[in-house]
């Protein structure tokens, strides 16, 4: 559906005819480095370096020698022929010994033959020109390749399978039949349609706009998902923290001592549970003091509180006192020394010391920050939320404006939300966003 519309775009962008080369491994040394090149003179240009032992046929790795800037190496080469290859045009992939230095000549022997050296995200931009992937399947690639957590990988996944261009184009369908009909109904007022034209919208647009909310709805745990959950530790001094951040991460990364006030900057580590990366913040405790140092990070726990998903207040059994917390998020109160007390609350009690409680901790932070009610994973970039939001918005207008005023009035908010539709698949996003978003990437991909 988009791909007229793309070809704008295309026509507009910088000059894609010319063949791009990188390295799409990281640069360093391995085991293997692969040399990408994009573009109509692939093929040429890997046969002007590469002289294989058998033919060289697409989608055949083949063994050879590559002969470039005064070095040779045995490497695997494979050559994709347009448009069956990730950009949609002529490709070849040389699979050489990892060493950077051989990388680097074989890159250089290409340039001397007319390749350019690829911009950040190059390969992948030329992939959504060619109408190969949408722009939130290509944003979700980017997500895929920095993912440290299965459920990041995850949702990347299905988002780069389409999961949210479907729904979006789903909705986009159905928005633009009603314009149509709009537009008939609007082009032949004597005939007296609108009303009746209005009626029949009413219901597919109540249906489109309940489908894009449930879309939107998954925002919520997928933003977690994808950036990872803060968890911030706070409490007075003395009262466990920094045992307890040891404790959920399992190892002692923390400086734990009986001396208060140890904890004078923030320390920030990750675990995984359940799939979902939890970043927890260990904070120095809130107290009076008129050490310079610590009063520093007496006001770093609490900005650290303040942008927390969940924040862990934890008190001392043996020395109860509690601290005031602002956050935006979840507080979980936490009662910690169970170890050392005999009355124990009721609530989340712990012993950092003896590890009892912690796994019910664990549980009630995924609890807290994962609703779960997500049919499995839904929109996780802050991009597309916004552009759906605003879509919502419009629908719900022209919804609300329906049978009360002219239909191209209606008209007008509609194609405001297929503008914000359109921006989400690529569709009709300006040269800016995607410059913007491809920039992200690294160079290779
Ligand atoms: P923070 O200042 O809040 O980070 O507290 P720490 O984690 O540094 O702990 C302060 C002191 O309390 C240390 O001597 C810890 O060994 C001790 N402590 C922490 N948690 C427990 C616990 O559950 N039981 C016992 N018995 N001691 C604990």
């Amino acid at each position: 559906m988009f791909s007229g519309e793309r070809c704008d775009i295309l026509k507009g962008m910088k000059d894609q005819t010319k063949t791009i080369v990188a390295l799409s491994t990281p640069a360093g040394r391995g085991a293997i480095a692969i040399i990408r090149l994009s573009g109509a003179r692939s093929h040429e240009l890997l046969r002007e370096l590469f002289r294989p032992f058998g033919t060289l046929s697409p989608n055949v790795l083949t063994l050879g020698i590559i002969d470039a800037d005064g070095v040779r190496d045995k490497v695997m080469a494979v050559i994709f022929s347009a448009p069956k290859s990730y950009t949609g045009e002529d490709m070849a992939e040389v699979h050489c010994h990892g060493s950077p230095e051989i990388a680097t000549r074989i890159i250089r022997g290409f340039i001397a033959h007319g390749a350019v050296a690829a911009e950040p995200g190059e390969f992948t931009k030329r992939a959504f020109l060619a109408g190969k992937l949408s722009l939130d399947e290509a944003e979700a690639v980017g997500d895929l390749i920095a993912a440290q957590s299965a459920s990041q990988i995850n949702a990347a996944f299905d988002a780069m399978q389409g999961r949210v261009s479907g729904e979006i184009t789903a909705v986009y369908d159905a928005v633009l039949e009603v314009v149509g009909a709009f537009e008939a109904a609007v082009d032949y007022p004597e005939e007296d349609i609108e009303e009746q034209t209005a009626e029949e919208a009413r219901g597919r647009l109540t249906a489109a706009y309940g489908r894009l909310k449930a879309l939107a709805d998954t925002y919520a745990d997928g933003e977690k998902i994808r950036g990872g959950v803060r968890v911030a530790i706070v409490g007075v001094p003395n009262a466990g923290k920094s045992s307890l951040l040891n404790r959920l991460l399992g190892r002692a990364r923390a400086i734990v001592t009986a001396n208060a006030g140890t904890t004078r900057d923030t320390i920030e580590e990750s675990y995984e549970y359940k799939g979902v990366l939890f970043t927890l913040v260990d904070t120095a405790g809130i107290r009076e003091t008129a050490d310079e140092a610590e009063r520093a990070g007496v006001e770093r726990s609490a900005s650290a509180a303040k942008t927390a998903h969940i924040v862990l207040r934890v008190t001392d059994l043996t020395s109860p006192s509690t601290v005031g917390v602002e956050t935006s998020g979840k507080i979980i109160d936490v009662y910690n020394k169970s170890d050392l007390v005999d009355a124990k609350p009721i609530g989340i009690v712990i012993s950092a010391a003896t590890g009892e409680g912690i796994d019910d901790l664990r549980e009630a932070i995924y609890s807290h920050a994962i609703s779960g009610s997500a049919d499995g994973y839904g929109l996780t970039d802050a991009r597309h939320y916004d552009l759906v939001l605003s879509a919502l918005g419009e629908l719900s207008a022209a919804l609300g404006e329906l049978g009360e005023v002219p239909l191209d009035c209606v008209l007008v908010g509609l194609k405001n939300a297929l503008h914000f539709l359109g921006s989400v698949t690529g569709a009709n996003a300006t040269e800016d966003v995607i410059d913007n978003i491809f920039s992200k990437f690294c160079v290779g991909k």
